[in-house]
């Protein structure tokens, strides 16, 4: 069905745009038609470098849901896996009928502040900074080498993650550490900048006003951070150099004292490598529940068994993201707007209330009718700052930036 259906808008001289996203051991790609920006088909290649990699993918209608064992012992391998899925879904001239393709790439370092036609001295310079991101660079970088030596007439943009926070004020992107690391572009550059595009998109189209004040967006998904935002610029962000900063994340422990790293390494044995892997993968909601990363076990076991390790976990979470918070209306002199996005953001009143609580002194009030409906506006009409619940879409803001490139 999905194939015909494609096939046969192909045939009709359809156009598309195609984004992808390499993550560390996963690829997600979207399909969008140029002319309206229809999302056509979405999909997943996961577990890259595992025995049961798996290719899942769904079009308009929820009928052909797909998910199959693919082989892709490397990326190189799920790279080739995806364009002759794309070549057989689509049709044999699949590519005559794709305008540009767009990649979410992790990191742009000091150079890329804006979505940028690739080209060969951007992959030279991506390769320069590989190891500011060496999980996620290496894998972007071979996905867009792949298309340009596959498709070499094809047009690609990158989209970087990094790019909406580039005009930071220094003194919060200058890290307290010796002035030469500054030199060498080690700084806070801040993660989740396609995202925060798209919700400030979103908030434009809805009110103006709003847009142009003081505003807080926590995107809370597995990857969390917190964004402050005054007259729609970035001027502060809870992620730093790397993704691991800021506030506790699904494995990923944000901020923690620095003076660890060697203490750890006398009294553990912690090496570099270990003390990489327990921040990004054991940490967080998983590392402090010791049951899972994922917050809707964490509420479950909260609630039914009364784990008090589920519980501590959610606290730590919701405490840290209120002095966040509370850190970015100091910064900003006051809060208009604070928006809730991703997959915690957008679905759990528990935790925005959690965050939301005892913040009378800010003006933060919810509506709890409007919280536990997932409102778009889920503050009280008394409410000094409006609370907003925004659905982000970070393939669409790709898609929707390379359309303006093709225009
Ligand atoms: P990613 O960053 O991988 O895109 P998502 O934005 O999908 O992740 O967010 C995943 C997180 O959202 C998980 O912790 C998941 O438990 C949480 N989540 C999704 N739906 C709910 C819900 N209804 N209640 C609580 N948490 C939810």
């Amino acid at each position: 069905m999905v194939k015909s259906h494609l096939k046969s808008r192909v045939k009709s001289k359809e156009t598309f745009i195609l984004t992808i996203n390499g993550g560390s051991s996963s690829i997600k790609f979207a399909l969008f038609e140029t002319s309206s920006l229809t999302r056509v088909l979405e999909g997943k290649i996961d577990r890259i470098g595992l025995k049961d990699a798996t290719l899942t993918f769904s079009g308009k209608d929820k009928k052909d849901n797909v998910s199959q064992n693919i082989s892709a012992g490397t990326y190189k391998a799920a790279v080739d896996v995806l364009i002759s899925f794309l070549e057989k879904k689509l049709g044999k001239n699949a590519m005559n009928n794709m305008v540009a393709v767009g990649h979410r790439i992790v990191h742009g370092g000091l150079k890329y502040n804006k979505p940028e036609e690739v080209d060969k001295e951007m992959l030279a310079e991506l390769h320069n900074i590989k190891s500011f991101s060496p999980e996620h660079l290496p894998g972007e970088i071979l996905l867009m080498e792949t298309f340009s030596k596959k498709f070499p007439g094809l047009k690609q943009i990158a989209c970087f993650d990094t790019a909406f926070h580039r005009e930071m004020p220094k003194v919060a992107h200058i890290l307290p550490i010796p002035r030469k690391y500054y030199d060498k572009g080690i700084r806070r550059y801040g993660f989740h900048g396609i995202s925060y595009s798209f919700l400030m998109d979103e908030l434009s189209r809805i009110s103006g006003k709003e847009y142009l004040g003081k505003i807080i967006i926590a995107h809370l998904g597995n990857g969390c951070s917190l964004a402050a935002v005054n007259k729609g610029k970035s001027v502060d962000t809870s992620m730093g150099f790397t993704p691991t900063a800021g506030i506790p994340m699904s494995t990923r422990s944000g901020d923690i004292d620095p003076g660890l790293v060697w203490y750890l390494a006398r009294t553990e044995r912690i090496d570099a490598e270990q003390f990489n892997k327990m921040i990004n993968s054991q940490s967080g909601l998983f590392g402090v529940s010791e049951i899972s990363s994922d917050m809707r076990d964490l509420l479950e076991k909260e609630e039914k068994d009364k784990d008090e390790r589920a519980k501590e976990a959610i606290d730590l979470f919701c405490y840290q993201i209120r002095k966040f918070i509370g850190s970015y209306s100091a910064a900003m002199n006051g809060l208009d707007t604070l928006i809730f996005s991703a997959g915690i953001g957008e679905n759990a009143p528990k935790i925005r209330k959690r965050i939301c609580q005892h913040f009378g002194f800010l003006g933060i009030e919810l509506d709890e009718k409007k919280n536990n409906a997932n409102s778009e506006i889920i503050s009280s009409k008394e409410s000094k700052v409006i609370v907003r619940v925004i659905k982000t879409d970070e393939e669409l803001m790709i898609a929707k930036i390379i359309s303006s490139f093709i225009k």
